[in-house]
């Protein structure tokens, strides 16, 4: 993913100048349903189903280093089919289903085959929440890239998840979504040269009439780092983002969901907004890139945590009551 200004000036600029839009407009309408029905879910009768098996940030962990044991994982390499196998054999594991969305991407370095994982675990409702990462790995030719952070973190993560969420009695359908593809193909970031994976996603979803059942996105994306400090994203559906950062909020990790506003970032997640479907996306793109590990060699073992995979994975479980509930009372 990459941040949508140009400059750093640029990027400033339109920063605080859609922070104060943002602050706005959640100020007057979006904060008011959300604290209006976050207390009635939340510590009354809602709780009465048993909690999902908890968030085990050494599994996670270990789903992040096989990973980066298997090495760079461009699409369309034999190392990002040995990944797609690994996350379904996992998820098979845990009894989740999953299938893969197979395509041909017409990138500019030509053709490339290229497919999404689709894990489901079944819920009360068939309307779906998704949950989502991507799973390969920037193409480079000069060094050797593991992506631990980038795409290696939130992969781990969701194939978590889904162990937790196998044994929850879920309200809505969850959707586990591995896209192939977000990554440009060219060195640099530049439309439609990325995001192949849930652009596809989406096409296909609105060509067989599912996409209207699809309630909710909650995208994970650099989550790894071992100083996280994910802030809340520009182009982020407002509601979720109060329920998620509120959660993070409750369980005491403010320091990791930083309150601040990161600008605007294109990522996996813009498909879904621009099709209608309310989406988040859980990232930290700062820290990274201050630190110079974000597209380089220095993504590795060293600059991620089990910790931070322990934090997310804990936020997003305790986020999706919240979310559940919203979406309920929606309609
Ligand atoms: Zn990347």
């Amino acid at each position: 993913m990459r941040v949508s200004a140009r400059s750093a000036h640029a990027l400033r600029v339109a920063a605080a100048w859609l922070a104060a839009i943002v602050v706005a407009c959640g100020g007057a309408t979006g904060q008011a349903p959300a604290t209006g029905q976050a207390p009635a879910g939340r510590g009354t009768p809602a709780a009465q189903t048993a909690p999902p098996p908890a968030f085990d940030g050494a599994r996670a962990w270990a789903h992040l280093e096989r990973q980066v044991e298997i090495g760079p994982r461009p699409s369309g390499s034999d190392a990002i089919a040995e990944t797609r196998a690994y996350i379904r054999e996992q998820l098979a594991e845990v009894g989740v289903e999953t299938t893969e969305q197979a395509f041909v991407a017409a990138t500019p370095l030509g053709d490339v085959p290229m497919a999404n994982v689709i894990g489901v675990v079944p819920g009360e409702r068939p309307e779906r929440i998704a949950l989502a990462s991507h799973y390969d790995t920037k193409l480079f030719e000069e060094l050797r890239f593991v992506g631990a952070n980038d795409g290696g973190s939130s992969t781990a993560v969701l194939i978590e998840l889904g162990r937790s969420l196998a044994g929850r009695d879920n309200a809505f359908t969850i959707e586990l979504l591995f896209f192939d593809g977000e990554e440009a193909r060219r060195p640099e970031w530049r439309d439609p040269d990325n995001t192949y994976g849930s652009r596809h996603y989406v096409a296909a979803a609105r060509k067989d009439g599912s996409l209207a059942g699809l309630r909710a996105l909650v995208l994970l994306d650099m989550v790894g780092d071992r100083e996280l400090r994910a802030r809340k994203e520009l182009a982020s559906t407002p509601w979720l983002v109060d329920l998620i950062w509120g959660a993070a909020a409750r369980l005491g990790h403010r320091a990791q969901f930083s309150t601040e506003y990161a600008a605007a970032i294109s990522d996996d997640h813009v498909p879904f907004l621009q099709a209608g479907v309310p989406a988040v996306d859980i990232i930290d793109l700062e820290t990274p890139t201050d630190r110079n590990s974000w597209h380089t060699a220095a993504d590795d073992l060293e600059n991620v945590s089990q910790k931070s995979l322990q934090i997310v994975g804990d936020v997003v479980l305790a986020a999706l009551p919240d979310i559940e509930a919203h979406l309920r009372s929606a309609r």
